[in-house]
């Protein structure tokens, strides 16, 4: 069994990715062995790559948006069989154990998600490596079924993206009738905005890109607000909701809480370095909450992926070989990207 897996890796957290081989280990009886076909580029691999948020592991193969092809499975494998579709996400192992993970709530295990990488698996010293690679070795409970097999590259970002945004707009049961506003029009404000249409919202991209407007129309929302329009920002005072916060920048929560309504809620889950300030009086006022939420876990991750292919919901995606890697983080940095930057794993395996 070939477990030589070649890979982009980041060495430290100032220079340019490099390729890097190392093995995945043998599958163990309860595995999947994945080839791996596409990896999405989230902007959490670039806060990690350059250690944003502190305590980043070298040498780091990011990815966690991770589509592919089953080559092999455990003895004991019941879900997968060889051949099969197969996604992971930003996770690959959890305790099992404690309440959280017994009541399908993984990503919130009292122990600590696994991550997908930039962080040891459970035996405590193997660096877990992600999905800018060859392939991947999980355990099959980790691992979702891919039930659309159109097109794979823009499924992808599902992993992250796609369930970063579903779950809190979801525990918001965001519903028809609803005013919601997506802060950030990014991969995964795109999502955000295609969730909030899907799930019957009026729904408005706050940018504060101007040239982002007419894609925002275009993906289904209903109004644009350009966050730096003093005259269109006071309009909506006490207007929305929900606001999906997903801008990866520092920023002033303070500025968007204003505009929502009656208990309305700010759903935090861009992850910018520094923290912000905050009012006490702009939270009392409306009885307004900050809700911060965490991908989701397996049974979610997998509805959501579910509900995708059902509703055709995909990512808008600019697939690139992983040799282009590091030019993809300085556009994703000057916010030049419609809406995910894709790698094709074939380019690594030439
Ligand atoms: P992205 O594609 O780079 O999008 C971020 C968006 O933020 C940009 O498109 C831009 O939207 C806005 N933005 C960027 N710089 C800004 C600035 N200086 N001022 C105001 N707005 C700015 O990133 P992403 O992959 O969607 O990730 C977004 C954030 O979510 C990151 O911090 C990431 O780490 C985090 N994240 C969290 C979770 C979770 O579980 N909570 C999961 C995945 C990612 P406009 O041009 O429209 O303003
Ligand atoms: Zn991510
Ligand atoms: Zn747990």
């Amino acid at each position: 069994m070939n477990t030589l897996t070649k890979a982009f890796a980041a060495y430290n957290p100032t220079d340019e990715l490099k390729p890097y081989e190392f093995h995945r280990r043998v599958p163990r009886e309860d595995d999947v062995q994945i080839e791996i076909l596409y990896c999405g580029v989230c902007h959490s691999d670039l806060h990690q790559v350059r250690n944003e948020w502190g305590g980043s592991l070298y040498p780091m193969v990011p990815g966690h948006e991770i589509i592919g092809r089953v080559v092999q499975v455990g003895s004991k494998v019941t879900k997968f069989r060889k051949g099969d579709l197969a996604g992971v996400g930003v996770f690959v192992d959890s305790c099992r154990k404690c309440p959280n993970c017994l009541n399908n709530y993984e990503n919130y295990c009292d122990e600590g998600m696994t991550g997908t990488y930039n962080g040891y698996e459970r035996d405590g010293k193997t660096l877990a490596q992600g999905g800018y690679s060859t392939q991947i070795v999980v355990q099959e409970n980790y691992v979702f079924h891919i039930r659309d097999n159109g097109n794979l590259a823009a499924i992808a970002p599902l992993l992250c993206a796609g369930i970063t945004t579903y779950s809190p707009l979801r525990y918001a049961q965001v519903s028809p009738g609803m005013k919601v506003a997506v802060l950030g029009l990014g991969g995964l404000g795109h999502m955000g905005v295609k969730f909030a249409v899907s799930f019957g919202a009026e729904v408005t991209v706050i940018s504060h890109s101007p040239s982002k407007k007419a894609d925002a129309l275009w993906l289904g929302a209903h109004d644009f607000l350009l966050g730096s329009d003093t005259a269109a920002m006071t309009a909506r005072r006490n207007y929305f909701d929900v606001i999906l916060d997903t801008v990866s920048a520092n920023h002033d929560l303070e500025k968007y809480l204003n505009l929502l309504r009656l208990h309305g809620k700010l759903l935090l889950v861009g992850l910018p370095a520094e923290q912000p300030a905050l009012n006490p009086f702009t939270l009392i006022t409306n009885r307004r909450s900050i809700i911060g939420s965490m991908i989701g876990g397996l049974k979610e991750t997998q509805e959501m992926l579910d509900y995708c292919a059902a509703n055709h919901i995909t990512a808008d995606v600019e697939v690139i070989p992983m040799q282009q890697i590091n030019n993809a983080y300085e556009r994703l940095l000057k916010n030049d990207v419609r809406y995910r930057f894709v790698i094709d794993l074939a380019s690594l395996k030439k």
